[in-house]
C-alpha cells in the first residue's frame, strides 16, 4: 500500500516504527512517500521509498525569524517545504548557544525577527527541528531595518538602512566561495 509522509501508519503499542517512519506521541507516522511493509514476524513498520524526503542533522535550510525570546528564536517557512512536510506539526528553534562560538549576551545582536537566515539542522527531535548558525557560512541572509522595516546592505561590517539610515549588527552569512552556483 503507498503512503504519504504524515499518514498514520500504526500504534506504537502495535508495532514498532522501522525505516521511514516517525513516532510522535505513541503514533508512528510515515516519514516519507513509499510502500507501506509490516513485517509478521519483527511487528516492524517500514515505509520502503526515497529515504531522502526528510531532513536531518547537517542539512542546510532557510527560514524567517517568527519571534525571539532570550534564550530562543522560532523559525518560521522553513524550506526546503517538501522534507519538511513529514513533520506536520514540528517547530523549528535557534537556541542563543547556537548563534556564535562565543557567548552571545543578547539574541537581538545576531538576529532580528523578519530577517532570513540560512542555518544547518543539528537535531530532529519529537518536538523541534533545532538549528546552527556558528559557522561563518550560516546567518543571516537577508536583514531588515528595525525601525522601517527596508531591507539593509552591507557595507564594510555594517548594515545601513538607505530609508532612515540606521546603522545595524547581525551575525551575516558570510559567502563561501568554494560551493558553486546551483544549476
Ligand atoms: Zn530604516
Amino acid at each position: 500500500m503507498q503512503v504519504t509522509p504524515g499518514e498514520q501508519l500504526a500504534f506504537e503499542e502495535e508495532l514498532i516504527g522501522g525505516r521511514g517512519t516517525f513516532t510522535e506521541n505513541g503514533v508512528i507516522y510515515s516519514s516519507i512517500k513509499g510502500e507501506k511493509i509490516e513485517d509478521p514476524k519483527t511487528r516492524m513498520i517500514s515505509v520502503k521509498g526515497k529515504e531522502f524526503e526528510v531532513v536531518k542533522p547537517g542539512d542546510v535550510v532557510v527560514g524567517i525569524v517568527g519571534s525571539i525570546s532570550r534564550q530562543v528564536a522560532s523559525i518560521e517557512s522553513v524550506t526546503p517545504e517538501d522534507k519538511l512536510k513529514s513533520y506536520p506539526s514540528i517547530k523549528t528553534f535557534l537556541r542563543i548557544s547556537e548563534l556564535s562560538n562565543s557567548y552571545a549576551e543578547s539574541m537581538r545582536s545576531f538576529i532580528t525577527i523578519g530577517d532570513i537566515i540560512k542555518a544547518k539542522i543539528i537535531e530532529v527531535k519529537t518536538l523541534g527541528i533545532y538549528l546552527t548558525i556558528k559557522q561563518p557560512e550560516l546567518g543571516v541572509v537577508r536583514a531588515y531595518c528595525t525601525n522601517c522595516k527596508s531591507e539593509l546592505t552591507l557595507r564594510g561590517r555594517l548594515l545601513i538602512c538607505s530609508e532612515c539610515g540606521a546603522k545595524q549588527q547581525r551575525k551575516m552569512a558570510l559567502p563561501s566561495n568554494n560551493i558553486s552556483a546551483p544549476q
